[in-house]
């Protein structure tokens, strides 16, 4: 339960590493496209700033008052040249002198010289220098810089100036430009604290503008070289905007310079070798998104742990109490029902513990129910068994044993005499003329005879282990263990003479006696091996045989050379 819940967040969590990830891309994206368009603005403004400049000397180096001038200059005349000299630096005062950001304004001649006279020999040779170097496309303004005293440079625009009249050559115009003049295109400009925006030539890799940040690394006098390398390939390539994120390892102006990633944009202003610079620390850039993607790492972290407690807490209210169940039902498979479930509630684990509970109660009852009737059926059943066992072994008409009852335990008997040694004793009895009685008293009389006959015998049974059995028809047998010839004689012998005593009236009898008597046959034996029960019955029955031979109602001992008779008194 709980791993099913853990993996479900699975997705959640990748979702979250992914957009992670992804938020740093965006986040450099959109500072590309943001401060690429800065730059290019940027240009634009110090380009326009240019123009002014530019249209308004192109109206100067028009004027008839500069043509005529130039034109004196160029002529023969000595004195007129003077006078022109002073002429041409005058209309420059006039022009410029109230535009306090031209801080530098001179006309050359075509012979490369400055006409003001008050110019310092040294300026002066290196404005000349500059103007002969300056190489630009013709009748176009060139710009560049100017080293000037104090490491400072100025902005410089030369400007070649041609006679209206013919187009020939009339000389040149110098023009220093203020920093201060193109200061305003950064005004609006902010892109955050440490970052900064500057105007720096990539042919001399010195700075021109700068914002008022000390610390930005494009603010410095000393742009980092990679940053200088990749604005130089970009000049090469003729692409005038680029970007780019690079390292800056610690330099000597470690203040100026902090060591770190930078994110830098760079536009080219036209028809220069200036680009503007704007350049912002990677750290900056990332620190607001990085606090809000930590909040966001700690608000999953903080919903990952509550899913964890939220898991444990589930599990162990489902899985807990649907392992007592499983742990129930099996006792109750074992035949454990006096189980019961703990779960309390309104809830449906609680409901269906309440429900195995009843059906365990149910099912105990019903088993109880089941083992009482079974125990009861088991009873009866034994009871039957006992009847049946016992009716297999009894005679119907007489009660005591049948035939077959007697032959197993004959058997058994003429064992255990062969073991013990002891005599066993066995009495063939057959009433004498029981068909005259039958024939006169019927047959139903015939049975109540047999049944008191049977009596009798039973009566006579001296020991628990002697055996009385009907053998068949009017015969019975009696089995006596332990018992030797002279015993077992006497014991015909009573039995003879009680049933003579109990004078049965017998009128068809043709003995003088006239009631129910009885010839018995009598064998003792001590049996060895050879002795079977055929023969021991075999024995006893030819002794009844003799006695019926010799005139019924007596008892005749079998015996292999004597057979010894016993007749009544
Ligand atoms: P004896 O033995 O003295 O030679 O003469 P007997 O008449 O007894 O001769 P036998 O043994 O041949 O006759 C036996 C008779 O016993 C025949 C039959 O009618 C009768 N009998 C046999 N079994 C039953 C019985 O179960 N009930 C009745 N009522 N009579 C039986
Ligand atoms: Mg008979
Ligand atoms: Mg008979």
């Amino acid at each position: 339960m709980g791993s099913f819940i853990l993996l479900s967040l699975l997705p959640l969590l990748v979702t979250g590493i992914i957009s992670y990830s992804e938020s740093g891309k965006s986040i450099e994206n959109n500072a590309r496209i943001f401060s690429t368009e800065i730059v290019k603005q940027v240009a634009k403004n110090v380009q326009l700033q240019m123009a002014q400049v530019e249209s308004d000397s192109q109206a100067l180096v028009l004027s008839d008052d500069v043509q005529s001038g130039l034109l004196r200059y160029a002529g023969e005349n000595d004195a007129e040249r003077v006078r022109a000299r002073a002429d041409m630096t005058k209309i420059l005062l006039d022009a410029y002198g109230s535009f306090d950001y031209i801080n530098q304004k001179y006309f050359l001649g075509t012979d490369m010289k400055i006409m003001d006279a008050q110019v310092f020999p040294q300026l002066s040779a290196a404005v000349v220098r500059l103007v002969e170097h300056a190489t630009g496309p013709k009748g176009r303004p060139y710009w560049t810089t100017l080293d000037v005293f104090g490491g400072d440079k100025s902005i410089v625009m030369l400007r070649d100036i041609y006679f209206k009249a013919n187009g020939r050559g009339a000389g040149s115009l110098f023009l220093g430009v203020d920093q201060s003049h193109f200061a305003g295109v950064f005004d609006n400009v902010d892109l955050g604290s440490g970052s900064g925006i500057s105007v720096l030539d990539s042919r001399t890799g010195s700075v021109l503008l700068k914002t008022a940040s000390k610390s930005a690394i494009a603010a410095t006098t000393t742009p980092d070289q990679t940053l200088l390398d990749d604005i130089r390939s970009s000049l090469a390539q003729r692409r005038s905007v680029g970007f780019l994120i690079y390292d800056v390892k610690s330099v000597a102006n470690t203040q100026d310079n902090p060591s770190g990633k930078y994110v830098a944009a760079y536009a080219q202003i036209p028809r220069t070798s200036w680009f503007v610079v704007s350049s912002i620390p990677y750290g900056n850039l990332l620190s607001e998104a990085k606090s809000v993607r930590n909040q966001i790492i700690l608000i999953g972290l903080l919903c990952f742990a509550a899913s964890i407690v939220l898991a444990y807490l589930i599990s162990r209210s489902i899985s807990t109490p649907l392992e007592e169940l499983i742990d129930s039902m099996k006792q109750a498979e074992k035949g454990n029902y006096a189980i019961r479930m703990t779960q309390e509630g309104d809830d449906e684990l609680s409901t269906l513990s309440q429900q195995f509970n009843d059906m365990a109660t149910k099912i105990a009852q019903e088993h109880e129910r089941l083992e009482e009737r079974v125990g009861e059926r088991t009873r009866d059943l034994e009871e039957a068994n006992h009847k049946l066992a016992s009716l297999s072994l009894t005679d119907g008409l007489t009660g005591i044993a049948n035939r077959r009852h007697f032959d197993t335990v004959l058997l058994a008997e003429l064992h255990r005499a062969a073991r013990t040694g002891k005599p066993l004793a066995l009495m063939m009895l057959d009433v004498d003329f029981f068909k005259n009685y039958n024939d006169h008293y019927g047959h139903q009389e015939g049975d109540v005879c047999l049944r008191k006959v049977a009596r009798l015998m039973q009566s006579h049974a001296r020991r628990a282990s002697d055996l009385v059995a009907r053998y068949g028809g009017e015969e019975f047998v009696m089995l006596a263990v332990d018992t030797d010839a002279a015993s077992a004689m006497g014991l015909a012998e009573g039995i003879r003479g009680a049933l003579e005593a109990l004078a049965l009236p017998h009128a068809k009898s043709p003995l003088a006696v006239g009631c129910v008597t009885t010839s018995i046959g009598v064998a003792v034996l001590i049996p060895d091996d050879e002795q079977t029960a055929e023969m021991f019955i075999r024995m006893a029955d030819k002794a009844m045989y003799r006695a019926k031979e010799q005139g019924r109602n007596q008892v005749v001992m079998f015996g292999r050379d004597t057979t010894t008779t016993l007749s009544p008194a």
